[in-house]
């Protein structure tokens, strides 16, 4: 028998012959004493070795490509913190830089040099202060008026993204949601005005629902809301939840009016880490002009002669998010993000075409405006097969692809869908691969002789939307 004592301590073993490794990982307390690094860097990456590659998680928004200099230069800026402008005043300036990129994107008639708008992590800081911002305005109108302010509502359609569920219990502000139906899939606008009133703060449209991938119509709503407030002389404006459809639009539909172009949109938020092809996390939300940004949720630094303005939740930082930013916008330029923007969108619109042609499947829509393909099973397959989405989710994830299934939200609950996001690293050899996958798991899925679990669970009428490993509310 070896002495296990023999080699504490011993640089040279390799990696694998040390006593760290027979023993279990910490779990509930710090370890005694340190680890050589080759020992702890084994550990950590291998307890994370089992997961999907990034790159074959077509579930996700989130950007799992970037080339070599992006990634050098994010890590290069891996040990800076954005707040601390002082120090780092040139990050500040380059931020508010981004940030006029992004609001001239998006048509903003602001004359000022510097554009009204702010950093975040994601969508979901960036969706609360344009949400904050709305509600501010709202109170600050209705104090003018004398009336009270204590019963804050908003409308939106039934498949907004978590955040503003998060926003509607943090800040105790009603959601009005508006039901999606099979004749409605996306935000119904008479039923949304219907449910406005003096309390609406605003109305929430999405550029790219999590759920389905579609398009609200913002034209027709900023038209249903111009009757509605000179009838009501209220100023209900819109919020432009455009986390996916924020950097689309401009980029393949820039004749569609959906941002400040319109009149009563007066922010929009998107996520610079999703189609904005930045490493997570990155949001970013812009306002029309100043006099929408409430000035007590802001405040004004002058760097090197640029006047930043600083709003958010967070006040550290990581600062390599914004190098990203920066370095995609002058690496690719307009034409650069249009060419993948536009493989991505000519991507999915054949993953769309090929999983029509399936007898199993059938689209959510026919129309593919973003990178999103959502299919399910035609019903009368569904009624005879013997196995649901879910089995084939397992099925591809056995091949390493996630491709989640989910159920979709209240109304029409009972349909479960499948979603990919074609984003940039996903070549039509890819999908061609993920194509054959799915023909060959259905095959084998036909062939069951006895009904899954889940199916049986579908029978029994037991919610499968819990089943989830995955977080069917659409990252
Ligand atoms: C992804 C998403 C969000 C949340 O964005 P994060 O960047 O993940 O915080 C909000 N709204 C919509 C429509 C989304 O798709």
């Amino acid at each position: 028998m070896i002495d296990p004592n023999y080699r504490q301590g011993d640089a040279k073993s390799d990696a694998f012959a040390t006593n760290a490794m027979l023993n279990p990982a910490p779990e509930q307390t710090i370890p005694d004493g340190p680890t050589i690094p080759t020992v702890a860097y084994q550990m950590v990456k291998d307890e994370t070795f089992a997961q999907t590659q990034p790159r074959l998680n077509l579930g996700t928004f989130v950007t799992t490509y970037m080339d070599e200099y992006a990634t050098k230069l994010m890590n290069e800026a891996i040990n800076v913190n954005y707040i601390d402008e002082t120090e780092y005043p040139r990050v500040a300036v380059m931020c508010q830089k981004c940030i006029n990129i992004v609001a001239n994107l998006w048509n903003t008639p602001e004359k000022n040099r510097w554009k009204a708008g702010a950093l975040a992590i994601g969508s979901s800081e960036a969706c609360m202060l344009g949400g904050i911002a709305a509600w501010k305005r709202w109170i600050e109108r209705r104090k003018k008026a004398g009336k009270p302010y204590d019963k804050p509502n908003f409308v939106i359609s039934a498949g907004y993204q978590v955040v503003w569920e998060k926003f509607a219990t943090l800040w105790n502000i009603e959601m009005r949601q508006v039901p999606l139906s099979t004749e409605h899939v996306t935000l119904d606008i008479d039923e949304a005005i219907k449910m406005c009133d003096e309390n609406t703060i605003c109305v929430v449209a999405i550029q790219g629902v999590t759920w389905t991938g579609l398009n609200d119509d913002v034209e027709a709503l900023d038209a249903a809301l111009e009757k509605y407030n000179a009838a009501t002389g209220n100023e209900l404006c819109i919020h432009v939840d455009a986390a996916t459809g924020g950097y689309i639009l401009p980029f393949l539909f820039p004749e569609k009016k959906w941002d400040f172009r319109l009149k009563w949109v007066l922010s929009i938020s998107t996520s610079g880490h999703k189609f904005g092809l930045v490493y997570p996390g990155l949001g970013w939300v812009v306002w029309k002009d100043k006099q929408y940004l409430p000035g007590d949720m802001s405040f004004t630094v002058d760097y090197l002669g640029a006047e930043v303005t600083q709003v958010g939740l967070n006040y550290s930082r990581p600062a390599a998010q914004i190098l990203g930013q920066y370095y995609q916008f002058i690496r690719l330029g307009f034409e650069g993000y249009k060419q993948v923007q536009y493989n991505s969108l000519t991507i999915a619109k054949y993953l769309h075409d090929q999983l029509a042609l399936m007898p199993e499947f059938v689209n959510y829509s026919d129309e593919v405006p973003n990178p999103i393909v959502v299919w399910r099973m035609k019903p009368e397959v569904q009624s005879t097969a013997k196995w649901t989405l879910y089995d084939l989710q397992d099925k591809l994830q056995m091949k390493g692809w996630m491709v989640p299934a989910y159920a979709m939200p209240v109304n029409i609950e009972n349909m479960v869908v499948m979603r990919v996001l074609c984003k940039q690293g996903f070549s039509r050899d890819m999908c061609d691969q993920l194509i054959n996958d799915i023909k060959s798991a259905v095959e084998e899925l036909n062939a069951l002789e006895y009904p899954t679990t889940t199916r049986i669970a579908m029978e029994k009428n037991i919610p499968l939307k819990n089943k989830g490993r995955f977080n069917h509310t659409g990252k």
